[in-house]
């Protein structure tokens, strides 16, 4: 059997590990490119003894000479903590990283997807935020390194598919939770079960009157399939996520209602920039990608809760 040979970077982060079951379930030869900055062996060890896969330790920010013939581009740390702890490397790798696997997608001629998100959208002004919107961030502010540096990666994007031609497909990931994040990943969902299950108290940031839309990993992981699949014409920007809008204090009250835990509530000030709303439309994505997420969130919760407390059991 002829196997497409896939490149993922970013490949032993929480989105990023997924993927490269996925494409080897699906057939492929995967080689999973990262530099452990966020992302943890732990994620790939099942796959480690997989003829069909390969992990190479490598910063993107370098260049990469490898055959190849699909680049899933995740190389990045997702979460606010973390992109803001080196914030130069994080631009670096949003940026340089970009413009190297364009310049090996260029030459290879391989298919390349960016995995880029709803903070090209900032602090929204319009809601839900479809692809035309353009967006409202503050070029200046502790966010910018990861706003401006996947703004800047889309823009690449786009300049290799008119300039050079390139097979592009870009996607705007919404905020996406699952097993597999960092106990100490610092982003809302894993926080607040890690606090639940060791029954210590819920940070709420602000008010809690925020709201942002949960993605489960698996249907977020069909989409990117779909869209590396669909035809040349689909490059995207493209909204994935689901739809389906909480406030973070509807979500801290969910996952202490479902650890059965007794955790109080304690408020925190509110992080700089922080997005006041967030909800993708997906109607591009029902259209060209026939896609929509199937699994809610109080499902997608249960399957997360239970890997986290098999983890902090361990
Ligand atoms: P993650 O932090 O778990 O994964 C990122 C991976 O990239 C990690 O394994 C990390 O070690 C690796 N990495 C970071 N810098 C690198 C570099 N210079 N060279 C090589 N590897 C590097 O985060 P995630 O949630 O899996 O996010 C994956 C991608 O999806 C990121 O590009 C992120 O911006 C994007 N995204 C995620 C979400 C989400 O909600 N999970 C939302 C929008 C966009
Ligand atoms: N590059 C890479 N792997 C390749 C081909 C290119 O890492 O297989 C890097 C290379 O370092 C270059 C970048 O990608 O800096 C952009 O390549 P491109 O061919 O677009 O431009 P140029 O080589 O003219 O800078
Ligand atoms: N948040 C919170 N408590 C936490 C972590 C995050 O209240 O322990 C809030 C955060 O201020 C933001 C929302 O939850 O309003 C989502 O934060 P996350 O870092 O998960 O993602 P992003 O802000 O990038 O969407």
């Amino acid at each position: 059997m002829l196997r497409r040979k896939v490149l993922v970077t970013g490949g032993a982060g929480f989105l990023g590990s997924h993927l490269c079951e996925r494409l080897l379930q699906d057939g492929c030869d995967v080689i999973c490119v990262d530099n452990f900055f966020t992302g943890r062996k732990e994620n790939i060890a099942h796959l480690m003894g997989n003829p069909y896969f390969e992990m190479l330790r490598h910063d993107v920010t370098f260049p990469l000479y490898l055959e190849v013939e699909e680049i899933y581009n995740l190389a990045c740390p997702a979460s606010p903590v973390h992109y803001q702890f080196d914030p130069v490397q994080t631009t670096k790798t949003s940026v340089h990283g970009a413009i190297n696997m364009l310049g090996l997608a260029r030459r290879t001629k391989a298919k390349i997807f960016q995995a880029s998100t709803s903070e090209v959208y900032g602090d929204p002004e319009i809601h839900p935020q479809t692809e035309d919107y353009r967006g409202n961030v503050n070029p200046i502010g502790p966010r910018a390194c990861y706003d401006e540096g996947k703004r800047c990666a889309e823009t690449l994007f786009f300049d290799y598919y008119r300039q050079h031609r390139l097979n592009i497909r870009v996607a705007r990931i919404f905020n996406t939770y699952g097993p597999r994040m960092h106990p100490n990943d610092g982003r809302v969902v894993s926080n607040f079960i890690v606090q639940a299950l060791k029954g210590e108290p819920i940070t709420i940031y602000g008010d809690g009157s925020q709201t942002r839309s949960f993605c489960y990993v698996d249907d977020l992981i069909e989409a990117f399939l779909r869209l590396m699949a669909a035809p040349d014409e689909v490059t995207g920007p493209i909204n994935l996520g689901n739809p389906a809008e909480f406030t973070i204090r509807e979500l801290a009250e969910k996952v202490i209602a479902m650890t059965g835990g007794g955790s109080q509530l304690i408020f925190k000030p509110l992080p700089e920039d922080d997005p006041k709303q967030r909800q993708p439309n997906i109607a591009q994505a029902r259209d060209r990608l026939g896609w929509a997420p199937s699994v809610p969130l109080d499902e997608g919760l249960e399957r997360t809760i239970a890997y986290f407390r098999r983890l902090l059991d361990s």
